[in-house]
C-alpha cells in the first residue's frame, strides 16, 4: 500500500469538537504535522445547523448547560459569550399549565404540578441513593429499580410523560436502560450549570468549533481552508503495529502515521464501520458494544401562522401519550425567531427510530394528527417538514451515549482505552460528562494530552 503523503505524528479520524480539541491540543503543544481526516463534507459533526423555514435551526446539539456558582465553569459557555453567539435560556418554568391529554384538551395544573413534584422527590431520593451506594460500594442499578424501591411506577399516561421529560428526554434512553450511579445526581448539571442555553444563531452551534479551528488551522472567508484537514474522506479501515498506523478511506486512500485518535461515535465503532487491522481485542470490543448510544430525533414543521399560545412561558408544551414517547415534547421558535412559524417536536428511543424509517410524510401525517387533538381541527396543514435521521446516518449512528445499568467503570476506561497507537476519544469517552458537547471537547483534550506523552517516549 503506497501512502498518498507522506507520513505524519498523528492522524484524528473525525473532526467534531473531540477531533479538533484533540487536534489543537497537539497543535499547541508543538506537533504540528498532523492530519484530520473527515468522512463528510463539513467540520462540527453532532453540532450541525440546517437551513429550514428560512430560518437556521440545530439538527442535533442545541442546549449549552449554563449557572452560576463555584462548581459552573464551561469553556463553551465562554467560548459562545466571546463570540456573542445567541443563546436564549430555555424557560420550563411553566410547563405544567402546557400539558395536553391524549384526547385533546390540558391536565389541570395542579395535577401536572403534583406529578412533577413527586417526580422530583424520587429523583432526589435516587440522587441520595447513587450517593451512598457509592459510598458504601454498593452495585449499580437502573433508575427504573430505583423507582421501584421507592415503590412508584409511572402508570397512567400524565404520569409517563412526567417520567419521560425528567429522563428519556435527558438521557435519550428509559429509566430502565439508564445507570443510577452514572446519571444522578446529574454531574453535567453540578459542573456546567442546570440552567439550558438555547443556540438560535445563524453562526450555528458548531461555529464553537469553528472556533476553535481557527486557533490553530487555516481558514479564508469563514471556510477551513489548510491542508492538514482532508474533508469527505471516510476512513474503513485501519492496520496498526506496534510502530505506528496505516489508514485506508473508502476511495482507497492510504494515510501513514506514529499515531492515530479515533473520534467516531460510539454508533460507528458499534457497527463495525471502520475495521480495525488486526481485529481490536474482545475486553475492548465488549466494552464498546455494552456501552449505549441513544437515539433522539428532532422534527421541525413549518406553518403558515403560528396558532399556538405565545408569550412568556408558552415556549414548551408536552402531548402525553399511552405509548411512551410518542410526540412528548414541542417548542415553539416564537421567542427566539418571532413570526418564524415553526414548531420543534422530538422524541427518543424506539419511537425515534420508528420515525426514522418511516417517510416524512407520514411523520407529518402522525405529527397533524397530535396537533390537531391539542388544538382542534382549525390547525392549518405543514407547509414543510424536516426530520433528523443521526440513526440511520452511517457517520453517526445514534445521537448520544447514555450509560446501561451496571456497565462498570473499569469497563468504560476499556472504552477510552488505547491499543497501541490507536487511541480513542469522543463525548462516549467521558467518564464525568458523556453525551454532551462538553464532555466531547474535554475528552479531545484529554486524549490530545495522552498522544502528547506517547510520542514523547519515543515510538
Ligand atoms: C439530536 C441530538 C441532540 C443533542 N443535544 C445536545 C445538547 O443539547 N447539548 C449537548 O451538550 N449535547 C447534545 N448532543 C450531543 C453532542 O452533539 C455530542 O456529544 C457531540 O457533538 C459529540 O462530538 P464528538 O466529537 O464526540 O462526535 P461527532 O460530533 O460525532 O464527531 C465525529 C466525527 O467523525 C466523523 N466520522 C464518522 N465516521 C467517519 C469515518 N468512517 N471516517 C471519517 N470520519 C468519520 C463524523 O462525520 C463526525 O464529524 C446532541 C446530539 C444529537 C445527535
Amino acid at each position: 500500500m503506497d501512502s498518498i503523503s507522506k507520513p505524519v505524528s498523528v492522524i484524528i479520524i473525525g473532526a467534531g469538537i473531540s477531533g479538533i480539541s484533540a487536534a489543537k491540543t497537539l497543535n499547541d503543544n508543538g506537533i504540528r504535522d498532523i492530519l484530520i481526516l473527515e468522512g463528510t463534507s463539513r467540520i462540527g459533526g453532532r453540532m450541525k445547523k440546517v437551513n429550514f423555514g428560512g430560518q437556521v435551526v440545530e439538527l442535533g446539539a442545541n442546549w449549552l448547560h449554563a449557572g452560576e456558582g463555584s462548581h459552573c465553569s464551561s469553556p463553551l459557555l465562554e467560548a459562545a459569550n466571546k463570540i456573542k453567539l445567541n443563546t436564549i435560556l430555555s424557560d420550563y418554568s411553566h410547563l405544567a399549565s402546557h400539558v395536553y391529554k391524549q384526547e385533546g384538551g390540558l391536565y389541570e395544573e395542579n395535577e401536572v404540578e403534583m406529578a412533577m413534584d413527586k417526580a422530583l422527590t424520587i429523583q432526589e431520593f435516587g440522587a441520595k441513593l447513587s450517593e451512598t451506594n457509592q459510598e458504601t460500594n454498593q452495585e449499580d442499578m437502573s433508575i427504573l429499580d430505583m423507582q421501584r424501591l421507592y415503590n412508584w411506577m409511572p402508570t397512567n399516561p400524565l404520569e409517563k410523560l412526567i417520567d419521560y421529560y425528567y429522563y428519556d428526554y435527558e438521557d435519550g434512553e428509559p429509566p430502565e436502560a439508564t445507570s443510577l450511579k452514572h446519571t444522578l445526581p446529574r454531574r453535567e448539571f453540578n459542573d456546567f450549570g442546570d440552567a439550558q442555553n438555547f443556540i438560535v444563531d445563524p453562526r450555528g452551534f458548531e461555529s464553537l468549533v469553528h472556533l476553535l479551528g481557527k486557533q490553530f488551522l487555516t481558514y479564508t472567508n469563514e471556510v477551513v481552508n489548510d491542508n492538514r484537514v482532508k474533508l469527505n474522506q471516510v476512513v474503513s479501515e485501519i492496520y496498526y503495529t506496534d510502530n505506528g498506523v496505516t489508514i485506508k478511506t473508502e476511495d482507497e486512500l492510504i494515510y501513514e502515521a506514529k499515531v492515530c485518535i479515533v473520534s467516531v461515535s460510539l454508533g460507528v465503532l458499534q457497527n463495525n464501520l471502520i475495521k480495525f487491522n488486526p481485529e481490536l481485542p474482545g475486553w475492548k470490543r465488549r466494552a464498546i458494544c455494552e456501552f449505549s448510544i441513544a437515539s433522539f430525533t428532532k422534527i421541525f414543521l413549518k406553518f403558515p401562522y403560528a396558532f399556538w399560545p405565545t408569550g412568556p412561558g408558552t415556549e414548551f408544551f408536552l402531548y402525553a401519550h399511552e405509548r411512551r414517547g410518542y410526540y412528548p415534547i414541542w417548542k415553539h421558535y416564537e421567542n427566539e425567531m418571532p413570526e418564524s412559524n415553526i414548531l420543534m417536536v422530538m422524541t427518543s428511543g424506539e419511537e425515534s427510530m420508528r420515525i426514522e424509517q418511516q417517510s416524512d410524510e407520514e411523520t407529518k401525517i402522525e405529527a397533524m394528527e397530535v396537533l390537531r387533538k391539542i388544538y382542534g381541527d382549525g390547525v392549518p396543514e405543514a407547509e414543510d417538514i424536516f426530520v433528523s435521521r443521526w440513526n440511520s446516518n452511517k457517520f453517526y449512528k445514534g445521537a448520544f451515549s447514555n450509560w446501561p445499568p451496571n456497565y462498570t467503570t473499569q469497563q468504560h476506561a476499556q472504552l477510552q482505552a488505547p491499543i497501541g497507537p490507536v487511541y480513542f476519544t469522543g463525548e462516549h469517552t467521558s467518564l464525568e460528562h458523556f453525551g454532551c458537547v462538553e464532555g466531547a471537547y474535554y475528552a479531545g483534550c484529554t486524549t490530545g494530552k495522552e498522544v502528547i506523552k506517547y510520542l514523547q517516549q519515543g515510538v
